[in-house]
């Protein structure tokens, strides 16, 4: 198999990424097409749909290899399950699998790309396949979410006035609503499981913005939005 695409998202480090598509609805991306699939007939009609299935590589899991159980983040950390029982990215072909919500094909500079949201993937993702999302046969009615228990988040999200203002600005320049960003991406809880008791710092990388936040007992506090180069040691 050879990529038909690349993914640029705002996703540029895998710390903070939901575990699933649809989730982070102000997430943004592209795909950017390659040769020789950067031909605007191989995408028409596609503009129909709302939705597509991205199939994918899991790159950046390659060099960890994979094991034939896991501890799900739903069972706290602590339960094994069969991989396969799971969308974990360490599996034998490191392949994934999101539906995102399609925005529209834009040509920039000779070359052609996708633009998508809701995707839960990596900055750099190599795209193998791209197929329409059919809800009349893709959606399911009656499917169960097995051990999955998806509740909609507690977590307060707060911003420190330093880092709200660092938004604001942010917006300026490149029009992209940061705040709302790191406030959905946040209410995620992207904490590994194992650590949800303390309190802690974090960091993650969203667009080139480098996003500190605490949290303790109260919640979350997002503390600094900088530029990656501006990074703390
Ligand atoms: N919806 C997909 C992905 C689920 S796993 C599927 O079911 O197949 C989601 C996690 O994959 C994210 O939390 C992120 O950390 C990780 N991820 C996304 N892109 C990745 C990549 N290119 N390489 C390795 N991990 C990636």
């Amino acid at each position: 198999m050879r990529p038909i695409g690349i993914i640029h998202s705002c996703y540029r480090e895998k710390f903070g990424i939901p575990r699933q598509p649809g989730l982070v609805k102000s997430a943004r991306g592209e795909v950017e097409l390659l040769p020789p699939c950067n031909r605007e007939e191989m995408f028409k009609g596609l503009e129909t749909f709302s939705h597509i299935w991205l199939q994918f590589l899991f790159h950046e899991a390659v060099g960890d290899g994979w094991r034939p159980t896991v501890r799900p983040p739903w069972l706290g950390g602590k339960e094994r399950v069969g991989l396969f029982a799971t969308r974990t990215p360490h599996r034998p072909n490191f392949l994934g699998l999101s539906v995102v919500r399609y925005l529209g094909m834009r040509k920039e500079k000779g070359k052609l790309f996708l633009d998508i949201s809701e995707l839960d993937l990596l900055h750099g993702t190599p795209i193998v396949d791209i197929k329409p999302y059919v809800p009349y046969s893709d959606r399911v009615e009656e499917a169960a979410n097995g051990f999955v228990r998806f509740a909609e988040s507690e977590i307060s999200v707060r911003f420190s006035p330093e880092a709200d203002a660092a938004c604001r600005q942010y917006e300026k320049e490149c029009g992209r609503d940061l705040k709302t960003l790191i406030h959905e991406v946040l209410k995620q809880d992207p904490r590994p499981a194992s650590q949800r008791k303390q309190q802690r710092e974090y960091g993650m990388l969203l667009w080139e913005m480098n996003v500190r936040w605490l949290s303790d007992d109260t919640g979350f506090t997002v503390l600094s939005v900088d530029e990656r180069d501006k990074k703390m040691p």
